[in-house]
């Protein structure tokens, strides 16, 4: 058997995450993924906006999360030799009436973090009868992410399947027989498929699909990403993703001819340049109902740990968080208590 300090089952942006931070702390770690061809990782549009959703709402403890967010894929970018971030600025177009009155009540609130475009949009590109706000924002490239993560993990990296019911527990770790390896700790980040994990069964999972489009927009010139109930960004050349629908009924990865419709129909609203769909996907959030995200080891059996929970925050929250657990999992440090997994477990 190999020894090793920590285990992760899962190398979607949780678990990647996790994997550099322990390595940062000199935590000998494996990470395996067992390569499912769709995840919510490899589809997500890595979008980082400090202000968000229908109610026009300062995202979740911003400041301090993006600051971590980038400082962290800088260091990996350095690693890795990888651009993987780049700042990059959203205009949020109105849809209703209500939309305004609300962004109107808190923009002192959002102080540098929204003002109006500069330059406005053109007329010719935008339909914005009821105006927007700009905001500074980021890009996270995540499937290059995972990708120069997993070749930068080097043999640290294995492509494998862990069932949780395999495992054995002993008092100063786990033994995983058909990896052939012991590990103090084995850390859970199965995104989604964390319902098919029995130690987990009790975390109350509410995850959604959600449906993304890749357009040819050829005529369009402007570069900022533009949100009106969908936001459009620039891929590169004359490409453009766009999305994205909400189901929390239909949990599987199949992209549907009711997904294109809506994200087309939300776009036409806005954008007046015709385009041509070229790519259609479809992958499941992971989302814990009422909490932003869990991380921690369980209070019963602190040699199994827990990541997940990213809902469509994981490239801004991912990093600070992973962090502690690092932390926990070397043996200092403790978890925010809103999103301590021990603090949670049977609420
Ligand atoms: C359409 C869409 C758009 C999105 N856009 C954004 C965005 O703009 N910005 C943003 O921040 N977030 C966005 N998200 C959300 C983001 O994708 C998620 O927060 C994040 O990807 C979740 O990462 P994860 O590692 O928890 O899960 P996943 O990406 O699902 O990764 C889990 C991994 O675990 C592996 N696995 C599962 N079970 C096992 C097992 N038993 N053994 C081995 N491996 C296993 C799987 O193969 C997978 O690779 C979007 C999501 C969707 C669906």
């Amino acid at each position: 058997m190999t020894d090793c300090d920590v285990l992760i089952v899962g190398q979607g942006l949780a678990g990647t995450t996790l994997a550099w931070q322990l390595l940062w702390r000199g935590v000998a770690f494996h990470i395996v993924d067992r390569d499912e061809p769709v995840t919510a990782s490899k589809i997500a549009a890595g979008l980082i906006t400090p202000i968000t959703g229908k109610r026009v709402a300062a995202s979740w403890r911003y400041d301090e999360l993006f600051t971590a967010a980038v400082a962290f894929y800088r260091r990996v970018e350095s690693q890795t030799g990888t651009p993987l971030f780049s700042p990059r600025s959203v205009v949020r177009l109105f849809q209703y009436d209500a939309d305004r009155k609300q962004y109107e009540k808190k923009r002192i609130d959002f102080g540098p973090h929204a003002r109006p475009p500069a330059p406005p949009l053109d007329e010719a590109e935008f339909r914005q009868t009821l105006g927007g706000f700009e905001m500074p924002a980021g890009q996270l490239r995540v499937p290059d992410y995972l990708h120069a993560s997993r070749a930068a993990f080097g043999d640290r990296f294995r492509v494998a399947s862990v069932d949780a019911s395999e495992l054995e527990i002993e008092p100063d770790g786990a033994r995983v027989p058909s990896l052939g390896l012991r590990a103090r700790a084995v850390v859970f980040c199965q995104g989604f498929w964390n319902a098919e994990n029995p130690l987990f069964r009790s975390v109350p999972f509410t995850p959604a699909k959600g449906e993304i489009l890749t357009l040819r927009v050829p005529d369009l010139r402007e570069d900022r990403t533009v949100n009106r109930g969908v936001w459009l960004v620039r891929e590169g050349g004359d490409l453009f993703r766009v999305g994205s629908t909400y189901d929390r009924e239909n949990l599987d990865h199949r992209p549907t001819a009711a997904g294109r419709e809506e994200i087309c129909t939300r776009l036409r609203e806005f954008l007046r340049l015709p385009f041509e769909v070229v790519d259609h996907r479809a992958a499941v959030r992971p989302i814990v109902d009422r909490r932003k995200l869990l991380a921690g080891v369980l209070p019963h059996q602190p040699r199994v740990g827990f990541f997940n929970g990213l809902s469509s925050k994981g490239s801004l929250w991912a990093p600070h968080f992973a962090g502690q657990l690092a932390d926990v999992l070397s043996g200092r440090g403790t978890i925010d208590a809103e999103v301590d997994l021990a603090r949670h477990w049977g609420a």
